[in-house]
Order: structure tokens, then C-alpha cells, then sequence
């Protein structure tokens, strides 16, 4: 009995320092980079541009154990990221006449850091607004900067904004953050319009026109309903996870999942480890959390000094306030599942860097050829592998594209 019992104790003792990820030998992990230097690897969500706006952010500097960056020049090179869809992400208001004001002037401000960033780091990053731009500019060894906007708030003022936001290369529109707006309701709140605002779908109408792809990330359930059966090209969620494997209204049921790949759409999958796994954080660690964070000056606010300072806080309050940490292995089954139910054809990868992602195990952007490992020792091929960390949403992107074209033409 015990001679039968001890090497399962004894395999047990030896993998919990490292329980929570999956452990790659230096061969598979070589073999990822390689594939990753072949093809192009993108992200569908990066809350980065909310770093250009902080003084003290240097996109050249790696920002290692600052709590507010895991994006940088140095880390996507490590991680080898070309790039992805660098978002304009607004909080939502009031909604106030003053607030729609004000966030019409934080999408604008967020929109010119994005470009006078690309402008000032022009030998390293480029904007993309077609496929074709993305190919260009991974061939002359730059960084793709595509432009999405995360909430449609600062729209709400004035909607005629989003041909100037096309112009300027705004290729992927989101409808809500987490709270509802004038254009719809967000998964995380109680039902107002119970999908599509009329001014929502005027907005979807408007930017399909333009070419602009739809993301449904952080809206409702019955906004996916309302996109699926209005829009005449496939949707994008930009960054979300399963709704099987974690029922949360961030995430997606197997149902929709089914419909978003029958249309010809791409998820993203998440790695926000809130809308993983239940981490159990009761309501005195989010206070405390809030505390900490008013206090350095506020998300918005913050320097990248202060993040620093911010990653102490949160060592302090995971002390103080334990979680249930998402891991690594919590990724990759979310990702598993996504792959079961809609193919690698309608998956992609969205992590939320910059903007809460990441997960033990697997911290920032220097670790993505670990997804391409996995991806890898799942038996999936190099041509599966690149539609899933690129291909598959530029195949959406020119679908659109080509969409807006035709009808523009008629
Ligand atoms: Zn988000």
C-alpha cells in the first residue's frame, strides 16, 4: 500500500512549485519562436495607448514589475508580438450632457497619443489600416499598431466622429465598456435596451459602411443577439472567455459561440483572471484595491513611478486579502474549450495586457511563445497556428473591408 501510495504523494510534492503552469521543455519553446518569427502574431486587445498619455511611459524601456505596463518595445520583441489592435478605451459616465463632452474629448486625446506615439517611435511601429498594410509592415521589421476604441461613449455626442475616427485608422469598434451607454447594454449591467439602443444600431449601420469591424466584447448577450442578426459581415469579440467554463456575463455560451463561427466571426480569448475563474475576492479587497489606486491618483492619473509603488500595494492586499489566482492552466482551458466548439478557424488571442490581463504563470508579453507551445503539443498546425494568432480576424477585416467597398461601389 505504501509502496503504492508514496510515488503519487511523491509526484504531488513535486509539482506544486510549479502547479500552476504548464511546464514547456527548451525544445518546445524554441520551436514556438521559431514558428512565431514565420508568422505574424497579434493581440486583439491592448490597453497600451493608456500608457502613452503617462509622462514618465517610454515604449523603448521594458517595464518589468511596474503593476501598469506589460506592453513594451523590449517585451513584444522578447515575446515576439508584432503588434495588435492598440485600443482607445473610455470608462463609462454619466452620460451626462457634460460627460459626453468629456468623453468625446478623452477618445480624441487617447487617438491623437496613439498617433503621436507611432509618430515618435516611426522606425519600430506603424499604423496598419488594411491587411495588406499589416504584411508591409511586418516584412519591413516594424510593429503593428491597428487602432480599436474600447466603449463607444465618446461617440455619443456626436456619431459623425466616426469618419474622422476612420480616417485617423480606427478599424475596430467595440459598444459598451461595463456599464450601459446610449448605444447599448453591457453584459455587467441591468438590461436598459435590452440589446441595441436605436442609436446603436445606427452606429453599427455607420461603421459596417466604413468598413469598421464590430466587436462585442463586454456587451450584453442580446446585444451578440441583435449583431447577428443585423449585420451583413461576421463580428469580432476582442477580448472574452467561456461562459462553460466560468458563468460570467464577461464570458460567452457554446450556443453564441456556435453562431459567432457560423457567420464566419473570431473570438479572442481572454486572459483576465476575473473572468476565468471565481477568485473569490470579497468586497473589503476590491475596496481595498480602490483605496490604493484613488490614492496614487487614480487609474487614469497614475505616472509609471507610481506603478511601481502600485505593484507593492497589490503584493500588500494579495498578503492581507487572498484570492483564488487564475493561472496559466485556467487560459488555456478556456482556450481548449473555444477551440473545441468553434474550430481554430474563429479563434484568436485577446489577453487584456495592459488593462488587467495576464495570469500567474504567464505575467506579461514576453511569454506568448508559451501559448504557441501549447499550441503546439495540442497537435495543431502552423497554418492553425497563424490564423489563430493573426490571420483569422485580418480574414474578418478584409471580409468587412470588402463588404463597405461593394457597397460604397453600387
Ligand atoms: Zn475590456
Amino acid at each position: 500500500m505504501i509502496r503504492r501510495r508514496l510515488p503519487l504523494l511523491l509526484s504531488l510534492a513535486l509539482a506544486l512549485p510549479s502547479a500552476y503552469a504548464a511546464q514547456f521543455t527548451a525544445a518546445e519553446l524554441e520551436a514556438a519562436r521559431a514558428l512565431q518569427a514565420r508568422i505574424l502574431t497579434l493581440d486583439g486587445h491592448l490597453d497600451t495607448p493608456a500608457n502613452f498619455e503617462r509622462p514618465d511611459f517610454d515604449i523603448r524601456h521594458d517595464h518589468s514589475g511596474n503593476a501598469l505596463s506589460q506592453v513594451d518595445l523590449p517585451r513584444m520583441d522578447a515575446g515576439l508580438l508584432d503588434g495588435g489592435f492598440f485600443t482607445i478605451y473610455t470608462g463609462q459616465s454619466d452620460r451626462s450632457p457634460a460627460s459626453l463632452i468629456a468623453d468625446r474629448d478623452a477618445g480624441l486625446r487617447r487617438l491623437l497619443a496613439i498617433h503621436t506615439t507611432v509618430a515618435a517611435h516611426h522606425d519600430r511601429l506603424a499604423i496598419a489600416r488594411t491587411p495588406a498594410e499589416v504584411a508591409a509592415i511586418k516584412a519591413a521589421g516594424k510593429r503593428v499598431v491597428l487602432i480599436s476604441m474600447e466603449n463607444a461613449s465618446p461617440l455619443q455626442h456626436d456619431p459623425s466622429l466616426l469618419s474622422f475616427y476612420h480616417q485617423a485608422g480606427l478599424r475596430l469598434l467595440s459598444i459598451t465598456h461595463t456599464g450601459n451607454n446610449g448605444f447599448g447594454d453591457a453584459g455587467t449591467a441591468e438590461p436598459e435596451w435590452n440589446g441595441l439602443s436605436p442609436a446603436g444600431r445606427a452606429l453599427v449601420e455607420q461603421a459596417t459602411a466604413l468598413g469598421i469591424m464590430i466587436d462585442q466584447s463586454h456587451a450584453s448577450d442580446a446585444v451578440f443577439d441583435d449583431l447577428i442578426e443585423m449585420l451583413p459581415v461576421p463580428l469580432v469579440l476582442s477580448h472574452s472567455s467561456a461562459k462553460a467554463l466560468y458563468d460570467h456575463p464577461r464570458n460567452i455560451d457554446d450556443a453564441r459561440l456556435r453562431q459567432l463561427a457560423a457567420k464566419g466571426g473570431v473570438i479572442h480569448v481572454n486572459a483576465y483572471g476575473g473572468y476565468l475563474v471565481d477568485t473569490g475576492a470579497s468586497a473589503e479587497r476590491k475596496a481595498a484595491e480602490n483605496a490604493l489606486e484613488q490614492r496614487l491618483g487614480g487609474w487614469r492619473g497614475m505616472t509609471m513611478a507610481s506603478g511601481v509603488e502600485l505593484a507593492r500595494g497589490y503584493a500588500a492586499i494579495d498578503a492581507e486579502h487572498p484570492v483564488r489566482k487564475a493561472t496559466e492552466d485556467d487560459f488555456f482551458a478556456h482556450l481548449e474549450h473555444i477551440l473545441k466548439v468553434v474550430g481554430p478557424e474563429h479563434v484568436a488571442i485577446g489577453m487584456d495586457w495592459d488593462g488587467g490581463g495576464g495570469v500567474e504563470g504567464h505575467p506579461d508579453v514576453s511569454q506568448l511563445p508559451r501559448i504557441t507551445a501549447w499550441l503546439l503539443r495540442q497537435g495543431y498546425s502552423e497554418q492553425q497556428i497563424a490564423g489563430i494568432w493573426g490571420g483569422n480576424v485580418l480574414r474578418v477585416m478584409a471580409q468587412v473591408q470588402d463588404y463597405a467597398k461593394a457597397q460604397a461601389g453600387k
